[in-house]
């Protein structure tokens, strides 16, 4: 039986890609310049093998043309061009990718810097453009061509006049609708800002004439309009160039030409990984508390581009919710997009960069907290408890990651201090490790039950974070030793307090009987201490939550 190929209904497909694919119109100048440094990829590549070629990269240049009087906006190659065959396989064919073949036929396998795959980021040059005009004359052609289509209605191709090897696309701008303002794609300032958004790392230069006011030659206070040429992409990549090329205030600028925060960054994590998942990422840890931090607003992620390329602005997924303050970018070519490239296909990939990249960061913060204690208290005091909240959460699947980053005030080092430091000091009698809580280092201080434990020269930890007491709760012990409640009923001091205690209370059982009756439902127990020195009384917690905690707890809706 004869076998029938499917047939596509073309315009069903073209309004697909114009209403569905893309979420952001913007999207459309992305495509085009991907496809623009792909033709000249190619040029680079053939020339690999074509001796009668050579690349120089001084000659090849992407421009975009925009013109309010035409309502044209024209994207310029000086790329490889196509030939009439090309323009009606690549452009007429929906979902027919030139490049994907290119890549295939020339078996470049780490074809990596070319960017097109699907065969459709071209025609998302509808969603602004009412109409298509495509000049461009092919390197192995002698004859120019002109490809014209005003979307859901077929194309046209006809031979035209051209010198140049290389393609010029014209969209018409589509006139503004009611909320739709599409006028917005031939103003100088929002191309700017979108090729600065999403390709900002195309290798090949993006130039513009941008018109700027400057003041006039000879005059204080006359300004003229002047056009120059501009490039508007960086074009290398900070995060390609080699580590030892860079600065610290390389790596700041960075950061501040991002945008990730107003701050100066503590620490800046540079990864290049060249293994099963190739990728370079630049991370950083931030001084402050990023803006909107405690907010339902705020989003985590790092920004992700495949290729140089952005693809995502805030992917959650590199960051565990305890670095979620982690700003930065991954750039990777072994993702797996989907057809949008707005997002991935799977997420493999993915999973191995975040994971490789949440060591990364704690190696970062211990070697912070080794090498530069005072830089890692400014964090800790501005982020540490996003990390007692990772210990804490999850069910505490992450706290031996994360234990070693915690830091507590100490009641006889009068400073933050690390647990390890805590139990490195402790005496061969001692059994645990105590902590106090309260609202302030001060309070704290003056709490009756910490005399007891600060007495036998105990040090004990400040908890004045509401977290505190929950994440030690989930961490129980720190290199086996337990946590202790200065205010807990067995602090593990002396053997035969309790029977001492016991006897007291029963020699002045009448006075307590007494006490208890006045204090009703306000206690449990009245009985002798043996743990006050200076304090006539102390309050007591039964099993081993705190008074603090049994506060919170209190406080907790049903
Ligand atoms: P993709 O880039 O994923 O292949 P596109 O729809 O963006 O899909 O483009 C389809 C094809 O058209 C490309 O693969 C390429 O062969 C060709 N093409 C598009 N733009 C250009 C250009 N500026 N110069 C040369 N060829 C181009
Ligand atoms: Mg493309």
């Amino acid at each position: 039986m004869a076998k029938h190929e499917f047939k596509a209904e073309s315009q069903k497909l073209l309004d697909m890609v114009i209403h569905s694919i893309y979420s952001q119109r913007e999207i459309f100048l992305r495509e085009l310049i991907s496809n623009a440094s792909d033709a000249i990829d190619k040029i680079y590549y053939k020339a690999l093998t074509d001796d009668a070629l050579t690349f120089d990269q001084s000659n090849y240049y992407i421009k975009l043309i925009p013109n309010k009087e035409k309502r044209t906006l024209t994207v310029v190659d000086t790329g490889i061009g196509m030939t009439k065959e090309e323009l009606e396989d690549n452009l007429g064919v929906i979902a027919k990718s030139g490049s994907h073949t290119f890549k295939s036929e020339n078996e470049i396998k780490d074809g990596h810097d070319i960017i097109g795959q699907f065969g459709v980021g071209f025609y998302a040059a509808f969603m602004v453009a009412d109409k298509v005009t495509v000049l461009t004359k092919s390197i192995d052609s002698e004859e120019g061509y002109q490809w014209v289509s005003q979307g859901s209605d077929g194309y046209t191709i006809t031979p035209i006049d051209r010198e140049e090897v290389g393609t010029e696309i014209i969209l018409e701008i589509k006139e503004n609708e009611e909320e739709d303002n599409y006028d917005t794609f031939l103003e100088e300032a929002t191309l700017k800002q979108i090729v600065k958004k999403y390709s900002d790392f195309i290798r090949y230069p993006i130039k513009m004439d941008v018109t700027e006011s400057k003041l006039k030659e000879g005059t204080e206070d006359e300004y003229e309009d002047v056009i120059e040429e501009q490039t508007l992409n960086t074009m290398v990549p900070i995060w390609k160039k080699n580590k030892s090329e860079l600065t610290d205030e390389d790596y700041t600028n960075f950061y501040q030409e991002k945008r990730y925060g107003f701050d100066q960054p503590l620490r800046h994590i540079h990864i290049n990984v060249d293994g099963a998942v190739r990728y370079n990422a630049i991370l950083f840890i931030p001084e402050q508390t990023p803006f909107n931090y405690y907010s339902r607003e705020y989003e985590k992620g790092l920004e992700l581009y495949s290729n140089g390329v952005l693809i995502m602005e805030k992917c959650a997924d590199l960051l565990p919710d305890y670095f979620s303050f982690v700003k930065g970018m991954v750039d990777s070519e072994d993702l797996s997009l989907n057809i949008s490239r707005e997002m991935l296909q799977h997420d493999r990939q993915l999973k191995i960069i975040a994971k490789n990249i949440h060591k990364k960061i704690k190696q970062q913060l211990l070697s912070l907290l080794r090498d530069e204690r005072e830089k890692y208290e400014t964090f800790f005091k501005a982020l540490g408890q996003q990390i007692k909240f990772g210990v804490y959460s999850d069910f505490g699947q992450h706290k031996e990651e994360l234990q070693d980053l915690l830091l507590f005030y100490s009641s006889t080092e009068k400073k933050l201090v690390t647990l390890e430091e805590y139990v490195s000091r402790m005496p061969e009698d001692q059994k645990y490790i105590y902590y106090a809580s309260g609202d302030s280092n001060e309070r704290i201080e003056k709490l009756p039950q910490t005399e007891i434990v600060a007495d036998k020269g105990y040090e004990i930890l400040y908890f004045t974070d509401e977290v505190d007491e929950f994440a030690i709760k989930m961490l129980m012990q720190y290199q086996d030793k337990e946590f202790r409640s200065v205010s807990s009923g067995d602090l593990g001091i002396e053997a035969d307090e309790k029977e001492e205690e016991k006897e007291e209370t029963e020699s002045h059982n009448e006075l307590f009987t007494a006490m208890k009756e006045v204090l009703g439902d306000k206690v449990k127990d009245v009985r002798a201490s043996k743990r006050l020195k200076s304090h006539p009384v102390v309050l007591s917690a039964d099993g081993d939550i705190s008074l603090e905690m049994e506060k919170i707890i209190n406080a907790m809706p049903d």
